[in-house]
């Protein structure tokens, strides 16, 4: 895989760079959000592994203007100093599709690389559940005539969701779909997933499709469908 690196701490950027390289990547460098940036639009990533804590734009701000403004969608994972709830949302907001906290094995991190840069997606088609429509191929979803915004492992989830609806789909198989072999320790991830995901597409004043069935998983219905 070709690799950007974004990391300041020269120490930490060298050694994850000379693990990755003896395990056959290619890896560039930036030690700041402005060269990732650059890179990013000069060269084609497979993955892209971003330290939140960088000097002068922060990896969050990054990953955003990587999403938002350059139309990067290469998947991102994020390397943060502290796995709080409130941080692992907000990774997933700027659009980072798996986070790892410092310190982490060199061996579980590239098997986190290799789930995510694996991710494709299948294409052709709408899928609908009630009012909610995915558009495969443009990965665009609306609920009714308003557009949602979802995040690259929302969109994933919400795939799976729509093709087993009124289906349930099981919280392990959304850790494998989402981290295959290498499942972070805590369920926190996959919680802050769904809540984003939820806020996207069940609005306060429409009908709520997005059910938790507790200790099992996830369904998508209408529930004041028949069935
Ligand atoms: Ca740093």
């Amino acid at each position: 895989m070709i690799i950007l690196l974004v990391e300041d701490d020269r120490d930490l950027a060298a050694n994850l760079g000379e693990f990755l390289e003896s395990a056959g990547h290619q890896v560039d460098y930036a030690a700041d959000g402005s060269i990732a940036i650059q890179l990013c639009s000069r060269n084609r990533y497979d993955v892209i592994v971003l330290d939140v804590g960088l000097p002068g734009m922060s990896g969050l701000d990054v990953c955003r203007r990587l999403r938002t403004e350059a139309r990067v969608a290469t998947p991102v994972l994020m390397l943060t100093a502290r796995d709080l709830e409130s941080d692992v949302l907000a990774g997933f907001e700027a659009g980072a599709d798996d986070y790892m906290r410092k310190p982490f094995s060199l061996k579980e991190l590239s098997a986190r690389l290799s789930a995510i840069a694996r991710r494709g997606r299948a294409s052709g088609g709408s899928l609908s559940v009630a009012d909610l429509v995915l558009d495969v191929d443009t990965l665009s979803v609306r609920r009714g005539e308003a557009r949602c915004s979802l995040t690259p492992s929302g969109l994933r989830i919400l795939e799976v969701l729509m093709r087993t609806a009124p289906g349930v789909v099981s919280r392990e198989q959304l850790v494998e779909l989402l981290w295959g072999e290498a499942p972070p320790a805590s369920d926190a991830a996959l919680r802050a997933h769904i809540h984003l995901l939820r806020q996207a597409i069940d609005p306060p004043d429409l009908p709520r499709l997005l059910h938790t069935i507790h200790g099992v998983g996830y369904r998508l219905a209408n529930d004041a469908d028949p069935r």
